[in-house]
Parts: structure tokens; sequence; C-alpha cells
């Protein structure tokens, strides 16, 4: 599978070690591919150890979560975190609550924020977590009850120099409200041990929109490189959460017209361009189904599915929903359609396959690790102002959101350029995250 015999044993004993978490291992799989030429070049990062350390998590917890419900039933949902490595930086990455999540959902997610972080410049290390309970149709009681079960144990295990958590799909400011409110009260410790607060008590300004803005300042620098911009642009992104709805304003803001968002039952097409407000008081305020949307414009279309939002003709698609959601055949038609254009606000949206068929076509490709690393960027600077006991304006975020996300288009383009993969950001990405890391685990001896 790989031209380095080095690189086909780690993943021949990964596969082995984790036959069960499809993910994990795509996302495993990728990093290897890219790494091909960084392990022609530097020897010494095989006679160290150094990839088959990192594919192996440092930590994994998981951990039985007791509740009540409204009705008075005790419901069980299992919780874990994934302490994956800490060699530049304490454990840093989200919590995601989905009934879809199980111990490889966590290690792919994982795995992803070791190079993301690195990717940032910033000193963090990766982690990741979550539940399997799912938030949807619960009611505020419920979800507090949850989030204090599942931080009473989570607890014991995190801290603002150890390891920080943050929101991922089915966390948000609510969550983390409960979250902090508990740990607060466990440790009677009034410290930066998640990120993603409230403004009130030690948010940073600019974290909500971090994510969905990172996503469209990378993407813009992208074009820009390509001669190309968001300026007139027709713009389709999956999703409604948080970073669908930020990346839906700054594509606005930077002349781009959003025609299309999603929920995980379907999509509204609006050929006038989605009016944000109502989105936001559907998603935000009333916490209902994106098919609301014909409610406040009932000129929009809705189609039941998800995968139909890639046949819509556009010029640049921000999957921002879930992994694996853009597949071969969803990526042809965005080809076929003439997109020209793919960046990654959710976690490994686009499967191998339909990454493969952008590459192939020439649509400019930012991956995931890379587009949407602005979110933890800021979270990094959420830490830094807890830790100075300071808050910097949203102005003063956003610039160094800005700058953060330039820093990391151009490092990503220059480390393909290096390694003979000009114009490939995926290897780009990959490499330029996993150097910096390596050096750091080179230097700390075998640990
Ligand atoms: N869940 C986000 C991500 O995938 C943010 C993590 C954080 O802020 O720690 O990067």
């Amino acid at each position: 599978m790989f031209k380095s015999k080095y690189l086909n044993d780690v993943m021949e004993t990964v596969t082995k070690r984790n036959p069960a978490e499809p993910e994990f291992l795509q996302a495993v799989k990728e990093v290897l591919e890219s790494l091909e030429p960084v392990i022609e070049a530097h020897p010494e990062f095989a006679e160290k150890g150094i990839v088959e350390r990192i594919v192996e998590p440092e930590r994994v917890i998981t951990f039985r979560v007791p509740w009540v419900d409204d009705s008075g039933k005790v419901q069980v949902n299992r919780g874990f975190r994934v302490q994956f490595n800490s060699a530049i930086g304490p454990y840093k990455g989200g919590l995601r609550f989905h009934p879809s999540v199980y111990l490889g959902i966590i290690k792919f997610l994982g795995f992803e924020q070791i190079f993301k972080n690195s990717l940032t410049g910033l000193p963090i290390g990766g982690g990741k977590g979550g539940s399997d309970f799912d938030p949807k149709g619960k009611s505020d009681n419920e979800v507090m009850h949850f989030c204090q079960s599942f931080m009473t144990e989570l607890s014991k295990h995190i801290g603002a120099d150890t390891d920080v958590p943050a929101g991922d799909i089915g966390v948000g400011g609510r969550e983390i409200g409960f979250m902090y409110g508990q740990y607060k009260r466990l440790r009677n410790e009034y410290t930066g041990v998640l990120t993603g607060k409230g403004l009130t008590y030690g948010g940073s300004l600019a974290r909500t929109e971090a994510t969905g803005y990172g996503l469209c300042y990378f993407t813009e620098e992208m074009l820009k490189d390509a001669g190309k911009s968001f300026k007139g642009a027709t713009v389709v992104i999956s999703g409604s959460g948080n970073v669908a709805i930020y990346a839906t304003k700054k594509a606005t803001e930077l002349g781009g017209k959003v025609v299309a968002l999603s929920d995980s039952n379907g999509y509204i097409y609006d050929k006038n361009g989605i009016d944000l407000d109502a989105v936001k008081q559907i998603k935000e305020v009333e916490r209902k189904r994106i098919k609301e949307y014909l409610t406040y414009h009932p000129e929009a279309e809705y189609h039941e599915g998800c995968s139909g939002i890639w046949g819509i003709p556009c010029d640049i698609a921000l999957p921002c929903a879930t992994q694996n959601e853009i597949d071969e055949e969803s990526a042809k038609k965005l080809v076929a359609n003439g997109c020209y254009a793919v960046a990654e606000g959710a976690n490994m949206p686009s499967t191998p396959e339909a990454i493969a068929q952008f590459q192939s076509n020439g649509l400019l490709f930012g991956p995931a690790k890379a587009a949407n690393a602005g979110g933890v960027a800021t979270s990094a600077l959420e830490m830094s102002q807890n830790s100075m006991r300071y808050s910097w304006t949203f102005d003063e975020v956003d610039a160094k959101l800005k700058d953060i996300m330039v820093n990391i288009y151009k490092n990503t383009r220059d480390a393909a350029e290096k390694y003979g993969k000009k114009g490939d950001f995926v290897a780009g990405a990959n490499i330029a995250g996993f150097m910096k890391v390596a050096e750091a685990m080179m230097a700390q001896g075998i640990v």
C-alpha cells in the first residue's frame, strides 16, 4: 500500500489493533500517505518510532454517565476522553454529544486534532471527547443533569494546564455553561478549564464566530493565490450549526451568495441568498429543524435527504455538517457543475474517493485540519486571555484569527511544495502539522 516498509508496518499494526474503527483508520491512512516523502527525508523519525507512537493515544478514558430524565427514569450513556498527544502542549479539543459517538469517532477526531492544533502555531496538544448522548429533543433540565454527571467524572482527568475541552457537534454555549458550573463546584477553582465559555464568565469575543470566519479567511487566501475570490461567487454550505451559520455570515460579507444550508433531515435552497437571521432564530432560539425556514420564506425550496445539496450548482462548496458527508458521487456532481473550490468546515466531511475527484479535476481543496482550525486557534486565544486575567476586543481577536488562518494557508502550501506535492493541500497540512509534533517528540525522548 505504501512505498515505505516502515509506514506499511505501522498501518498494519494500527489496523490489527483497531479493527472496528473505520473512521480512525481512514484518518490515519490519509496522514501516513502524506508522510511518505517526510519519512524518506528523515530516517531518524523511523529510528525513534515517531509514527508508531503518534498513532497510539497517550491515554483513553471511558466512563459511565448516569442521569435521571424528566419522567424519573434512569438513563445511562457512555462518556469518552481521548488524550492523544501532548508533545507540544496540554491536550486540547472538543466534546461531541451525538448518538453516533463511539470510541472510533473520538479517536479519529482526536488524531486529526493533533495536526490541526499544531498547524495553528499555538502550544496545544491533541485530544477529543464526547458521549453517545443525544441533546436533540431533551429539555434544558435533562441536558443540565447529563452535563453535570458527565463533568463529575471528566473533572478528574482535565485541568487548565492538562487538558482543556471545548464544544463540537451537540455541545454549544448551553452545554459548556452547565459543565463549567459543575467543574467549578467540584474543584472550587475558577480557571480556564473549558473554552467556548460565555462572555460573562471568561469566554473570548469572536470564539463563537471563529470556526466559520476562519474557514472563510482560509478559503479567501486559497482563492486569492489562484486569482479568484468570494466576490460574486455562488456558495453552498452544508449544516446549520455554529460553523455553518458563521461561515454563511463571513462568506456573504466577503461578497459571496450562500444559497443552501442543511440539517440531518434535509436541505433548503434559497436562490435569493440565505436569510441568516431566520436561520439563527430557528436553530439557536427555537432549536427546530431547518425545514422551518419555509415559514419565513415560503418561496424557498426544502428537500428531504442531505446529499442532494451537492447537486446544486455552485462555485464554492463548504461542507460544515459531519464526517463523510461528501462521497464520490456527490463530488462528481460538484465537479460536473463547475465548482472550483471546496474547503472543509466539518471534520473529515469528504471521503477519500471524493478528495480524489476534487484533486484529479483540479479543484482547490482545503482540508479540515487546515481550513477549520480557526475554532481551536481561538480557543487557544481564550486560554491565553484566561491566564492573563484579561480580555481582548472583538477586533483584536478577529485580527489574530485572520493572521493565524493566512499563516496556516501559507505553511500548508509551502510544505506541500517542499515535499514535491505542489497544490496538494491535504499533504501540505498533514506534513506541516506533523513536523512540529515530530520534532517535539524527538526532543523529549521515548515517552
Ligand atoms: N471542536 C472544534 C474542532 O474540531 C474546536 C475544538 C476546541 O476549540 O478545542 O477543532
